[in-house]
């Protein structure tokens, strides 16, 4: 399970974190994450409620602010979304080339933790 490794080293983060800052208990994390990932925030949230039981992050709310995935076209440097449910093929709107690079949607990171 991919989700439930990322969730466990994201609890590792958050608790090194909290060990850093002298903190008690951690109350929410705010995580940015890149549509292509393809996390949805309901299994993340519970799967962090699993891993994170007993520690100082058990019940902490995992809210996540999505990045949309965008390329810019090598050729005429057009930069356009892109839509992971609906598109099949990385296309240049404006000139149809196909050779894209990508410029946002592998994101995976905390933005910011709420702790006491
Ligand atoms: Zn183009």
């Amino acid at each position: 399970m991919h989700e439930l490794a990322v969730t466990k080293s994201l609890l590792d983060i958050v608790l090194q974190k909290k060990e850093e800052m002298n903190l008690e208990k951690i109350l929410s994390i705010q995580l940015v994450v890149g549509k292509m990932q393809n996390y949805e925030e309901e299994w993340i949230q519970r799967y962090f409620e699993y891993v994170s039981e007993g520690t100082p992050a058990e019940g902490a709310k995992i809210q996540i602010r999505y990045l949309p995935v965008s390329f810019a076209c090598k050729e005429c440097g057009t930069e356009f979304e892109y839509n992971v449910k609906t598109d099949d093929k990385i296309l240049c709107p404006s000139c149809g080339n196909m050779d894209c690079k990508l410029l946002t949607g592998r994101e995976f990171y905390i933005e910011s933790m709420e702790a006491v």
